[in-house]
């Protein structure tokens, strides 16, 4: 498993043995247990976190971990009856979960989601802006609406998130952003997604100037860069995607969304204080050979 074995409730010393693990899609399993324990880090226990794009894929996965460790979790996406599944999921799973309809790039409904936790969930303490969108079109072909729409969602919205939940990161007097960016921009390319990487690299370029404004209110901002994470949006591609991607992968297998949600987890905790402006790569080692020779070997 690709994420920090500390953190997983695999390792709890607790004397309250944890269920068993739940299975992944790819037949490993991660410790996603409702059951409270001894932890490594600080618990975030009854702190509200906001998830947008929760109700599936990798935004689901980093609700229902942050949920599995007592925190109270606002889960946003523009359909209400996903993300209220989503949030059911969470409830009927022991966890503190509400779902609402937002569209992150409307500052009306970003407006309506953190009004939703101060309301409800009493503030805010840590934003995951996770949403986003990966519809493929080459230059050329690419369209201004298609342009518009990846980096209105993946980049404004995380602007909007941001700005509306600052406030209320700041009235705390501590704070924890963490932003879901991508390997594709940032490091890599592939074609079709142009306006994709321009957006998760712009994330980047984001957070390093916002880390440094938010430093002296002790709220940190990072990113987690997913590569290829097994999710509904990952599927649609379709399956040759995904055996091609697979292959590219030194681990073999295609990232869970627990293998995200837990370094988003620990970018979160109170163990984090010192680390802003930063990223963690969740690839499975996807960006590390220098041509595909080097995996032909392996
Ligand atoms: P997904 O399975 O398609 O889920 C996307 C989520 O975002 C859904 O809950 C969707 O719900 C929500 N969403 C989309 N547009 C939204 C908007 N305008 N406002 C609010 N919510 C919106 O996607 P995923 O694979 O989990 O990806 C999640 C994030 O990880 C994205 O930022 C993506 O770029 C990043 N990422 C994914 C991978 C991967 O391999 N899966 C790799 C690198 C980075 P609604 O449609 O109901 O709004």
């Amino acid at each position: 498993m690709a994420c920090p074995g500390s953190v997983g409730a695999e390792n709890d010393p607790s004397p309250h043995p944890a269920p068993a693990a739940l299975r992944t899609r790819e037949g490993g399993t991660l410790g996603v247990s409702f059951e409270r324990g001894h932890s490594v880090l600080t618990s975030i226990s009854g702190r509200s976190v906001i998830v947008t794009g929760a109700s599936k894929g990798i935004g689901k996965g980093i609700a229902r971990v942050f949920a599995s460790k007592g925190a109270r979790v606002l889960l946003a996406a523009r359909d209400l009856a996903q993300a209220q599944a989503a949030a059911d999921e969470i409830r009927s799973q022991g966890g503190t979960a509400i779902a609402v309809a937002a569209d992150v790039a409307k500052p009306d409904d970003i407006a309506r989601m953190v009004r939703t936790a101060v309301e409800l969930h009493g503030g805010v303490d840590i934003l995951c802006s996770n949403a986003g969108v990966f519809p493929a079109a080459r230059l050329g072909e690419m369209s201004l609406a298609d342009w518009n729409q990846v980096l209105d969602t993946n980049l404004k919205g995380t602007f909007l998130c941001v700005d509306a939940c600052l406030p209320h990161l700041k009235a705390r007097g501590k704070g924890r952003i963490v932003v879901t960016s991508s390997i594709t921009g940032p490091i890599t390319g592939y074609p079709g997604w142009s306006h994709y990487g321009a957006s998760k690299a712009g994330q980047l370029g984001f957070i390093r100037t916002a880390a440094i404004e938010l430093a002296p209110h002790n709220i940190t901002i990072n990113a987690v860069l997913p590569g290829n994470i097994l999710t509904e949006g990952l599927a649609a591609v379709g399956e040759e995607y995904l055996a091609r991607m697979t292959a590219a992968v030194p681990q073999r297998r295609l990232g869970s969304v627990e293998d995200v949600a837990y370094a988003a987890l620990f970018l979160a905790s109170d163990e984090a204080g010192f680390i802003t402006g930063q990223t963690i790569v969740v690839d499975g080692g996807q960006v590390l050979p220098e041509s595909h020779m080097a995996l032909e070997d392996l």
